[in-house]
């Protein structure tokens, strides 16, 4: 790609756009699996276990993640986005190299979204909507943990909160039952 040209950074935008999406998309699937997974036997699971815990404790405690340092909440979520990296070996690629990016990022741009403390850089990023904004997640703690799952930036919320909504009502209903 010959980046001297316009029109190719213009791809590289949309391709990082696009991947800053899927990533916040990914975080939202992945979340709604993890809190929705309570089971006694899927909170020992290797691996993932742990993290199953972590977000039902911070579900109940939402001041404790963000006390904690950056590897104690995202080694799991490094180590998935490199492993995926070079399993794909698409690391160079701009649109899945922003995804693994995002998603080993999560937890942190997570945890900065409950932060009262935070560097300005990072609340210009949340007030450009390029950071989960701290009142887009407050509607997941406001509520009945069913809605804004996004932990990236929030992006994936209008496409996945409308089709929560309606498998829950219908659920209600006992179509799905
Ligand atoms: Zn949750
Ligand atoms: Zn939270």
């Amino acid at each position: 790609m010959d980046l001297a040209d316009g029109t190719a950074w213009a791809g590289v935008l949309a391709q990082v756009a696009s991947g800053w999406l899927v990533a916040d998309l990914i975080t939202a699937l992945v979340h709604l699996t993890l809190d929705k997974l309570w089971g006694t036997r899927c909170q020992h699971w290797p691996f993932v276990g742990r993290i199953i815990r972590e977000f039902h404790e911070h579900h109940d405690s939402p001041e404790l993640m963000p006390t904690r340092g950056f590897w104690a909440s995202s080694t799991e979520t490094v180590a998935a986005s490199l492993l995926a990296v070079g399993l794909a070996f698409l690391g160079l690629h701009w649109l899945w190299g922003t995804v693994f990016l995002g998603t080993a990022l999560c937890q942190e741009v997570h945890k900065y979204a409950h932060r009262r403390q935070r560097p300005g850089w990072i609340t210009g990023l949340q007030a450009g909507g390029l950071l989960l904004r701290p009142q887009t997640h407050a509607g997941h703690h406001d509520g009945d943990f069913n809605r804004n799952f996004g932990i990236l930036n929030g992006w994936s919320n209008p496409l996945l909160n409308p089709a929560l909504a309606l498998g829950e009502r219908l659920f209600r209903r006992g179509k799905l039952s």
